[in-house]
């Protein structure tokens, strides 16, 4: 489904990602871990087109994504979910959440705007209330719920959990993984949370330094724990 092969990706002169390799099964959910300026964002803005200049092979749907724009490589079915929110203060949650399905893959069902609400409880109260009148968690959640309402093959998910309350995160946890499992959505998902990626996904990545680190399992995470740990410590 996404296959990176040999990605580097620059800002200016900085050399921010090296030789960066894997691949995601179609409905596959990974986590990629790394400390802060790890360049956990900039792999996820690399697969979109989104901000810096990228060497390297992308392909999506076996098809090379070369210079395919952010909307080109929406409406193949990538949605990117960028930590800094960026609802639309103006709409609705509701407008919100159908606004993010008309740059999406047409080839996908639609999911339900009213479904979709009624999976997060956060949510349902707010179902008219301009963005701009909801508080920073709230946001977050529907900044979430807008990267499902697309429905796309892959979610690139940006640190959900910045900010938000302990109860908040686990609550948002439960959403994302029955989300993305009763709507078809593959994750990659950018995190410093353990334990939010773990409910979330069932690989993890590692990068420190632009490089990865590790890649495996859970499991394997788990059995690597101090050699992994290492790559996450502050
Ligand atoms: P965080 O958890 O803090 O978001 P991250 O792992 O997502 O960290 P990135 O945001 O990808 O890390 O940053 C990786 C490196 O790229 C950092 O050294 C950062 O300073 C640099 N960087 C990020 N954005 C830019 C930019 N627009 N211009 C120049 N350098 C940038």
């Amino acid at each position: 489904m996404l296959e990176l092969e040999g990605v580097n990706a620059f800002y200016d002169q900085s050399h921010i990602l090296h030789d960066i390799g894997f691949s995601m099964e179609e409905g596959g959910r990974v986590a990629i871990l790394g400390r802060n300026g790890a360049g956990k964002t900039t792999l996820l803005k690399s697969i979109m087109n989104a901000g810096p200049r990228v060497q390297g092979g992308i392909r999506f749907k076996s098809r090379a994504l070369a210079n395919a724009s952010p909307d080109e490589r929406a409406r193949l079915g990538l949605a990117f979910v960028p930590e800094d929110r960026r609802v639309f203060g103006h709409l609705t949650s509701y407008e919100n959440l159908k606004i993010a399905q008309y740059g999406a893959s047409p080839e996908r069902e639609k999911v339900p705007i009213d479904d979709l609400i009624g999976r997060f409880p956060m949510l349902v109260p707010l179902r008219n209330r301009p963005g701009s009148q909801m508080s920073g968690g709230q946001q977050q959640m529907l900044a979430v719920a807008r990267g499902i309402a697309a429905r796309p093959h892959i979610m690139l998910l940006d640190e959900p959990t910045e900010g938000l309350a302990p109860v908040i995160v686990a609550e948002l946890a439960h959403e994302v993984a029955a989300c993305c499992r009763d709507y078809g959505i593959g994750l990659l998902l950018a995190e410093q949370s353990i334990w939010f990626s773990r409910q979330c996904t069932e690989r993890v990545l590692v990068i420190d330094t632009g490089r990865i680190v590790f890649s495996g399992s859970w499991q394997d995470f788990d059995e690597n724990a101090e050699r992994v740990q290492r790559h996450l410590a502050i």
